[in-house]
């Protein structure tokens, strides 16, 4: 008698795919890796890794051959190299979704569509544009980002009404930008929701999220705002992700405005940052619902088992480990980068405490 091992197959290796890779470990799952880079976070911990661009299909098909599913762990994978591998695997989340994340203009033009609010927002395509478009907003600061390809605040600038807007535009360096409203927010949380093909959701969340310089450095679950705010965050974030039909792991970015509106601000086709905490404080982590919904397997009840701050160990931080290393409750993860540079993720420390009596039983 022989028990049936799948293969799970993921495009990237860096930490996310790591965590996937060892949540897959735990369920018999092996997992192959499809990356550019040698030494790549995720390698350390999977059965095999595919080196190889994302254009080169002749890898990417012996890949394909070599797994039952795949999947993705960031969003900047060509959408070409997904379709294409569809040809051979089914790729979760699907080719769609990708699609739309990777495009700041179609994201919220679909948040939008299915009647989730965002910040006030226009598509520019040149400096005069961001100067009338500006003008006929109604508000008078503005983040101007680039539709593709940014991230931790990377492709996007500042801009006050009035300004003169060709050196940003030119700093951008981009055909197409949006213009948003700056928020005046109180916070920024998210919700981060796995579907599985039955369309089973568990939510985790809502997460608040504090950064430095654009750049994740502490998530705090629960939230500190009002239960009819949180309900809604998780509502509108199981809303999208029954809209695209997710099979998979999403998480959906807001702001909360200072009169408790909630307003999105990106969706993460994928496991997020700001789930880490969910390793130590769940029965069931955001990364073993990424495995089991890749590999046809029911989702798990997140069960929350307590309350949990997540700080991100970037740059230099993870030379002082020592404080971590004694802490009392403190649970330690790194993701074997040799090289330390300046806002890159090192790892993260996940600190659990006793959940609070009475609390609503999510994740
Ligand atoms: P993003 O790349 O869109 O996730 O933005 C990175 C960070 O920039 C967010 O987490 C916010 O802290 C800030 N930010 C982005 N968009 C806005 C906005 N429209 N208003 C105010 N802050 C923003």
């Amino acid at each position: 008698m022989r028990l049936e091992t799948k293969i799970l197959g993921i495009l990237g290796g860096g930490q996310l795919g790591r965590m996937s890779a060892l949540a897959a470990a735990r369920l018999g799952v092996k997992t192959h890796i499809y990356c550019p880079e040698e030494d790549s976070p995720a390698s350390h911990v999977a059965a095999k890794t595919f080196i190889g661009e994302y254009e080169d299909k002749r890898k990417l098909k012996a890949f394909a051959e070599s797994v039952d599913v795949i999947s993705y762990e960031f969003e900047n994978i060509p959408v070409e190299t997904v379709r294409y591998l569809q040809q051979f695997r089914p790729v979760c989340p699907d080719d769609r979704l990708l699609e739309m994340a990777q495009d700041r203009g179609k994201e919220k033009q679909f948040l939008n569509d299915i009647g989730i609010p965002t910040a006030r927002w226009a598509l520019a395509h040149s400096a005069e544009e961001i100067q009338t478009m500006t003008n006929d907003m109604g508000c008078s600061g503005f983040i101007l980002k680039t539709t593709r390809f940014g991230y931790d605040g990377k492709g996007q600038v500042s801009y006050d009404l009035g300004e003169d807007p060709t050196p940003k535009w030119q700093k951008l360096d981009s055909n197409e930008i949006i213009i948003e409203e700056k928020v005046d927010f109180a916070c920024e949380i998210s919700v981060i929701v796995a579907r599985d093909k039955l369309a089973q959701i568990a939510t985790y969340g809502p997460i608040l999220n504090e950064h430095d310089n654009h750049i994740l450095s502490k998530s705090t679950v629960p939230a500190p705002i009002p239960d009819h705010t949180a309900a809604e965050a998780r509502r509108i974030t199981e809303h999208l992700a029954e809209a695209v039909d997710l099979v998979g792991v999403l998480a959906l970015e807001m702001f909360v405005t200072p009169d408790g509106r909630l307003l999105a601000n990106e969706i993460a086709p994928r496991t997020h940052n700001s789930g880490h905490w969910t390793i130590d404080a769940c029965t069931v982590s955001q990364f073993e619902q990424h495995v089991r919904t890749a590999c046809g397997m029911p989702i798990g009840h997140p069960n929350r088992h307590s309350d949990a701050v997540m700080i991100n160990l970037i740059g230099g931080d993870a030379k002082k480990l020592a404080p971590w290393l004694e802490m009392k409750g403190a649970s330690l993860h790194l993701y074997g980068k040799d090289d330390i540079r300046e806002g890159r993720k090192m790892g993260h420390v996940t600190v659990l405490r006793p959940k609070v009596a009475g609390d609503i039983d999510h994740g």
